[in-house]
């Protein structure tokens, strides 16, 4: 039986930091769990796709604070870049223990009736593929059946996912659908190789995402909606992916945590 020591990952050998790949943590959500990641022990791998500075932003606040990074870019929906991404983390950081697939994508509010093919294959590409891509290779790191020590897997799907995001993005809430049904079958096929699959729903968090719908300040528009009155902010998403990936969680797995305010 494996000894662990880390009380941030019961995946962890002792005497190792366990090492967390966040995609998409250059922004928002993920640049949040990157830096409480780091904070609480995890040596972190921040990917990103385009915005360089922002990723090198978060490494280098992460290691103002003392803690461990490195960033890496890569196209999420690419399969030769994930593999490329899970490789260049076992050079620098070592086997991983810890992933959240956070990268995400919307694109601008439209009724069903407009949205085309190509949209519909980009929506599908980083939002599902990128994820099964990533927890593929990751179990390939962390199956007990492959030698590995365990982990956890924590997939960001959205509220959309139970609302259906009619008039704005539907394709978008169905892909987080795909993200919910990935959760509940990827946990039982690997519960008993030691590692533990769970998903966060957000629901309307203040970052970045919403100016890709073509409306930056929609957080503020739909927040009357929400019960607890306000939007959320990108820690408070953070603080419950952290939970899923410690060893509290330990009898934790294939569960959804709503973080909407009540929505
Ligand atoms: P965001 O601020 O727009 O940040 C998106 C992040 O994903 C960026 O780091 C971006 O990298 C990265 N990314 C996008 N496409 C990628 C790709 N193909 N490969 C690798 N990285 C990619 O988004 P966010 O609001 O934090 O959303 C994070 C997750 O939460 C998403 O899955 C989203 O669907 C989900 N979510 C958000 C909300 C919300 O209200 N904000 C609600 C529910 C669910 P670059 O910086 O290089 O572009």
């Amino acid at each position: 039986m494996v000894q662990f020591s880390s009380t941030a990952n019961p995946s962890a050998p002792a005497g190792l930091k366990p090492v967390l790949i966040v995609t998409g943590g250059s922004r928002g959500i993920g640049a949040a769990t990157a830096q409480l990641a780091a904070a609480r022990g995890y040596a972190v791998c921040v990917n990103y796709r385009h915005h360089q500075a922002a990723a090198s932003g978060v490494v280098g606040s992460i290691a103002r604070a003392g803690g461990q990074a490195i960033a890496v870019a890569a196209d999420v929906a690419i399969e030769a870049e994930v593999v490329r991404l899970f490789q260049t983390v076992d050079a620098q950081l070592g086997r991983v223990t810890a992933l959240v697939n956070n990268a995400g994508i919307l694109e601008r509010q439209q009724r069903v009736e407009d949205i085309d093919a190509a949209r519909i294959s980009r929506i599908l590409a980083v939002n599902v593929t990128g994820s099964f891509l990533c927890a593929r290779e990751a179990i390939r790191r962390m199956s007990t059946r492959r030698g590995g020590a365990g982990g956890a897997i924590v997939n960001v799907s959205s509220v959309a996912a139970r609302l259906g995001a009619p008039g704005e993005y539907v394709d978008y809430a169905a892909a987080k659908g795909a993200i919910d049904s990935l959760t509940i079958g990827l946990a039982q096929e690997v519960a008993a190789e030691g590692i533990r699959v769970n998903a966060v729903r957000p629901g309307f968090i203040y970052t970045d995402i919403h100016a890709s719908g073509g409306e930056p300040d929609r957080v503020e528009r739909v927040k009357t909606a929400v019960p607890l009155g306000r939007g959320g902010q990108a820690i408070e998403v953070a603080q419950a992916i952290l939970w899923l990936l410690s060893a509290e969680s330990a009898y934790t797995t294939g569960a959804f945590i709503d973080v909407a305010g009540g929505k």
